[in-house]
């Protein structure tokens, strides 16, 4: 079985590409010439940048994969804000330039849409409704009404996975989980836009698990969640527990994204029913290992 993987220099990257080998695939990773990352071992890179059709054409020729796992994006929300013209092409015309691609092939797709595009809510399903706050997240519902669009038409066979917050010791120091865990364990003072805002989150290595169960079943939509959320300052008083010392940060409102989702909390029942999946990791859990990750790393400076 071959994989190619978009985004295989991400978090999510590292932890499919990892479940993909060990499931005995051959995994294929999508990288971009200007990346700072490095394609995780055993991953076979191929050139494929998002933004150009013919170069997702010819890495799609070249592989010939089972499976596509789009996870390639411009994945920073208040990042979208300043650069919305560039977060829609590459979250959604990149995805569109993807279906156009695989449409009329067997290959099995994978699409990395986003509790971003509720805007907000609890107990969030499949259903929606979407009222999207950011350009990231209009972009990512874009792409998610498109994919639904392709597999009515034409047939084409993409599931979208409907993922909440997912963090682990390879999150970028740019998110606010990151943030916190790496600033506490270098003892730096460090900023919070604000404190009160409420994720549902889980871990990477237990999302990415759903994403291969939803390309062995039938082509569908699925909230991938834990059904539980926290405050920002529930995160940093958890990772605390883990720490000699307290958290020196000051919440500055300037900060703030221009408009912000207050609350993401989704209902993986449909998932738990039909995929049979189910996370391994606890709030408490993810916290512990972010932290200990980032307390046995040097003393560095850290954003
Ligand atoms: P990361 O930010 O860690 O990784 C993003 C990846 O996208 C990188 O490998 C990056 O490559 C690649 N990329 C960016 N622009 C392009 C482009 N123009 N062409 C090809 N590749 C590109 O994200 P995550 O791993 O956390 O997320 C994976 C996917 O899941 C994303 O689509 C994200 O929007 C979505 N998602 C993530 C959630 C989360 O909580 N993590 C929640 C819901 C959805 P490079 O190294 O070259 O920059």
């Amino acid at each position: 079985m071959k994989a190619l993987i978009t985004g295989v220099t991400g978090q999510d990257g590292h932890y499919l590409a990892k479940h993909l080998l060990g499931l005995g695939y051959r995994v294929f990773g999508g990288y971009r010439r200007s990346s700072s990352s490095v394609v995780p071992p055993s991953v076979e890179p191929v050139p494929l940048e998002l933004l150009e059709y013919e170069s997702i054409r010819r890495a799609v020729e070249r592989v010939k994969p089972d499976e596509i796992y789009n996870l390639g994006a411009q994945t920073h929300v208040g990042e979208s804000f300043s650069a919305p013209l560039y977060t829609s092409d590459v979250n959604h015309l990149g995805v569109l330039r993807l279906l156009e691609v695989v449409r009329g092939t067997s290959i099995r797709l994978y699409q990395a849409s986003t509790s971003e595009m509720f805007g907000g809510g609890r107990g969030l399903t499949e259903q929606g409704p979407f009222a999207p706050r950011s350009p990231y997240a209009a972009a990512k519902l874009a792409a998610h009404h498109d994919c639904r669009i392709y597999r009515t038409a034409y047939g084409v066979k993409v599931s979208c996975g409907i993922l909440f917050n997912h963090e682990s010791p390879l999150r970028s120091r740019d998110f606010v989980t990151r943030k916190i865990t790496s600033n506490l364990a270098n003892r730096t003072p460090f900023t919070l836009a604000n404190v009160t805002s409420r994720r549902d989150w889980g871990h990477a290595s237990d999302y990415v698990k759903a994403m291969h169960l939803m390309l062995q079943s039938d082509p569908n939509d699925f909230v991938i969640a834990t059904g539980e959320s926290h405050s920002i300052l529930d995160f940093l008083k958890e990772a605390e527990k883990h720490a000699p010392w307290k958290a020196q940060y000051e919440v500055v409102e300037a900060e703030k994204r221009p408009w912000d989702v207050t609350e993401l909390e989704g209902d993986p029942s449909k998932a738990r029913a039909i995929l049979g999946w189910e996370p391994a990791y606890s709030f408490g859990g993810l916290v512990k290992e972010m932290m200990q990750s980032d307390l046995s790393k040097p003393l560095r400076m850290a954003s």
